[in-house]
């Protein structure tokens, strides 16, 4: 058993990250928690601890509960958007499409990846599927941030429009499959395997498909270096360029994304 009247206090308050809810709650009930539903949830802990929860602590709990126990953060697009939301302290809105902020996906991703490591032999860390990874940068295309260093860069090439040209027979195309060969050449998209979308084995042989040079719609390169510019020294003034405009919005994320207050680290 864990010390109750930490996990109280942490329940009441509407500011508790997460990652601290949900360890204070295995310290309190051991990982039996995971287990129980959120009316289950809700009426333990106003039972036993005689505490009122706020609807946003049990969103974050819940969250934390889904983000440990299954993979569909990772994997869902639809699933993503709503943990998010609730990671973030808010209760999902299932009647409007609120669009994510950089810096509330940079936090949830964060805690997720927190969460499992937790866990450590219990689980493991899912890779995010393209379905999310697109959805991402989507999302941070609106913010007008095109440049995902981690822990978005999953999404980063799909956010920079991430294209190749083969120089051995012209074609051009947005990168899909990430092997560093030219779909054509591979003969990729062959009706014959239509579906499986594997290079033809024997054009593999003979070393065709791999002679491609990349290309980003929108450069990430400017917006790396100025990046790491400002980080190492802070206090540098940003121009009101749109590249300074989007290091500026990435160095708020990051530091809302890694703030120990929101990661847990000291508890
Ligand atoms: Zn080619």
């Amino acid at each position: 058993m864990g010390d109750a009247g930490a996990l109280e206090k942490l329940l009441a308050d509407a500011t508790a990250s997460p990652l601290a809810l949900s360890r204070a709650l295995t310290a309190h009930f051991g990982i039996d928690w995971f287990a129980w539903t959120y009316d289950a949830l809700q009426m333990t802990l106003e039972r036993e601890l005689n505490v009122a929860v706020p609807a946003t602590t049990m969103s974050k709990v819940m969250a934390s509960l889904a983000v440990c126990t299954t993979d569909a953060f990772w994997l869902q697009w639809e699933h993503f958007h709503f943990l998010v939301q609730a990671l973030n302290g808010d209760v999902p809105d299932f009647k409007n499409h609120r669009e994510l902020s950089v810096a509330q996906m940079m936090r949830a991703v964060t805690l997720a990846e927190q969460f499992r490591a937790d866990l450590g032999k219990l689980s493991y860390t899912p890779q995010f599927s393209d379905e999310v990874a697109r959805y991402v940068a989507a999302q941070a295309l609106a913010e007008a941030v095109w440049y995902l260093p981690p822990p978005l860069d999953f999404a980063a090439r799909y956010a920079s429009g991430l294209r190749y040209h083969c120089n051995d027979c012209g074609y051009e195309s947005e990168v899909m499959f990430d092997d560093g060969l030219c779909d054509r050449c591979v003969n990729r998209f062959d009706t014959s395997r239509l579906g499986a979308w594997v290079p033809d084995p024997a054009r593999l042989a003979k070393g065709w498909g791999s002679n491609i040079r990349y290309l980003e719609k929108n450069p990430t390169a400017p917006v790396a270096r100025r990046l790491a510019e400002v980080q190492a020294s802070p206090g540098r003034t940003l121009q009101e360029n749109q590249v300074d405009v989007c290091v500026g919005k990435l160095l708020g994320a990051l530091l809302y994304a890694k703030h120990p207050a929101v990661v847990g680290a000291s508890t």
